[in-house]
């Protein structure tokens, strides 16, 4: 599955090097030019580490990675400052980013920086996510309950990962198929239906009372059988 990074950053040309660059590297990004369209790409949660300036018009780095906090998003944040001042640095960790470089940096630089935050986020990630005795192996793959197994192809993976991610809670249809299919893809909302079909065809193999309930074509939620007409 691709990495997906957002790169926030003013300069254009230094934007769209960073994008050229991390690109190269196999990460899937992209780019917004200020702090408020940053933090709207953000806040869809569906990114795996963000490079975020600090000089930004609209909203700074250090307001976005605040409200991006205060939101419940835990997404590592490298920040880029063109300031050296220790203040700033402090400013930005206690604001809940990651790590920081000053700018000039190095690409090399860059490239550690970002693989240290996001191997950060995966040790604090959890091998396997629950909800209500289902649980998926987010090594193997494997969806499980009761000591029954079913493996999910990378697409199923995908879609089962958030709906316990979002552990009850819905999520948006358009969530699904950004984080499943990516951005380019022309996938529609009725290959995720096909998907969500598969997993619950999963589910009754597998005899567990948890189920896929949508929300009026807006999205999808686990419930546990008894609840399931409520939407
Ligand atoms: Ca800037």
């Amino acid at each position: 599955m691709p990495v997906r990074i957002l790169v926030v950053e003013d300069e254009k040309r230094l934007a769209d090097t960073l994008k050229e660059l991390l690109s190269y590297h196999r990460y899937t990004v992209d780019v917004a030019y200020d702090g408020e369209s940053g933090l709207d790409c953000a806040l869809s949660g569906i990114y795996d580490g963000i490079v975020l300036d600090v000089m930004l018009p609209k909203r700074n780095g250090f307001q976005v990675v605040k409200e991006l906090r205060e939101a419940g998003l835990s997404t590592p944040v490298l920040l880029l400052t063109a300031r050296s001042e220790t203040s700033d640095k402090v400013l930005g960790l206690d604001q809940g980013a990651d790590y920081y470089l000053t700018k000039p940096f190095d690409t090399e630089e860059l490239l550690a920086c970002l693989r240290a935050i996001l191997r950060r986020k995966e040790e604090v990630v959890s091998e396997e996510l629950e909800f209500r005795g289902l649980t998926l192996n987010l090594s193997s793959c494997l969806l499980g309950f009761q000591g029954r197994q079913a493996r999910l192809s990378q697409k199923e993976f995908e879609i089962m990962r958030l709906l316990l991610h979002y552990s009850g809670n819905m999520v948006p249809k358009e969530t699904l198929l950004l984080k499943a299919w990516g951005y380019d893809s022309e996938a529609e909302d009725n290959h995720v239906e096909v998907y969500i079909s598969f997993l619950r065809k999963k589910l009754a193999h597998l005899q567990c009372p948890v189920s896929i309930s949508s929300a009026r074509r807006l999205g999808y939620y686990l419930s546990g059988k008894d609840e399931e007409k409520k939407g």
